[in-house]
Order: C-alpha cells, then sequence, then structure tokens
C-alpha cells in the first residue's frame, strides 16, 4: 500500500542589483531543493509554505506572489531512519508525496538554517537549475523564472 501525504513550500529568491537570485538549500541526504514541508492538521497551503520557510531559512518576510501556485509528484520509498520510524509508527513507507510550490520574494540575505538543513546557496537561475537535484523542482524553477520574466514586462 502507499501513503498519499502532502507537502507545500516556496520558490525564494531576491533581488542583488539587476540579478534574481534563488534560494536553495541542501538537505540532510544531500539533496538540494526549496523550503518545503508537510501541511499540518487545519493549515492552509500558503500558511505551511511560509511556517516551513520560516522555519527552514528564518526568512518571514516573504512577498508572496497570488498568481503563481504549481505542484509537483513524486513516489519513493523510506530508507534508513526514516523507514524505521515509519514501521514504529505504523505508516506505510512507499509514499507518494504532493508537493505545492509558492513564489516568494525576500529582501533577506541572512540564512538561517534548521536541523534538517547542512547548506543554502543563493544561486542565479542558471546556476540553480545546475544544482537543484531533482528534475520536477527544476520544472518548478523554470516557470517561476518564467513567471518573475513575464511580471517584469
Ligand atoms: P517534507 O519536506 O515534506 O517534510 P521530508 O523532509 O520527509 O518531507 P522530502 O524532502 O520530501 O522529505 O524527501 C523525501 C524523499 O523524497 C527523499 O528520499 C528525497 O530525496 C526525495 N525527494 C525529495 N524531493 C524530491 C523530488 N522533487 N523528486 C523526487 N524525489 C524527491
Amino acid at each position: 500500500m502507499i501513503c498519499f501525504e502532502k507537502s507545500s513550500g516556496v520558490v525564494v529568491f531576491r533581488r542583488d542589483g539587476e540579478k534574481i537570485k534563488y534560494l536553495l538549500l541542501q538537505y540532510r541526504n544531500n539533496h538540494w531543493s526549496f523550503p518545503k514541508g508537510h501541511i499540518e492538521d487545519g493549515e492552509s497551503l500558503l500558511e505551511t509554505a511560509k511556517r516551513e520557510t520560516k522555519e527552514e531559512t528564518g526568512i518571514d518576510d516573504l512577498e508572496i506572489f497570488p498568481g503563481f501556485s504549481r505542484c509537483i509528484y513524486f513516489y519513493y520509498k523510506a530508507t534508513g531512519q526514516e523507514k524505521e520510524e515509519r514501521i514504529k509508527a505504523g505508516r506505510k513507507i512507499r509514499i507518494l508525496k504532493k508537493v505545492n510550490f509558492f513564489l516568494g520574494k525576500t529582501k533577506k540575505t541572512d540564512v538561517v538554517l534548521s536541523e534538517e538543513q547542512v547548506d543554502f546557496a543563493w544561486f542565479e537561475f542558471d546556476e540553480a537549475l545546475e544544482r537543484t537535484t531533482y528534475p520536477k523542482d527544476r520544472s518548478i524553477l523554470v516557470v517561476a523564472n518564467q513567471y518573475l520574466k513575464k511580471a517584469e514586462d
């Protein structure tokens, strides 16, 4: 049996002169992605996205673009510690995850990571595209960047 889980997150960017810089976080299993996390009971997608961004990066001044909301789906099988914890809690180890992403602008440059992340970096689009681990995250970055370019015209 597969368990369906939902998360919500933000493609965070800031302006650096003429440049747009995207925030990527490196997670403990080394993958690079955007801040995101589980939706808790009673939370809206946007509330989760903002809360998780604040928890994982300390960024709390997000200006969210109301016209941008995109989701991805991916499947994975829990391994290692996550697998053990799930089995103990009587939860399934095969997971189909839906992640909704918003687009948010910050004026901050300082990032305060939580224990889940090991590193962060602000990248321009091309480099962010190279550093992002998963193709589905890349597709989110591509549409976010297109959206921003259009919003500027
Ligand atoms: P959440 O951030 O929702 O609290 P989590 O911290 O449990 O979730 P995820 O980042 O969702 O963990 O990662 C769970 C598994 O899915 C890991 O093995 C991770 O490498 C993988 N994963 C994360 N993002 C993607 C993606 N976009 N595409 C495919 N696999 C992914």
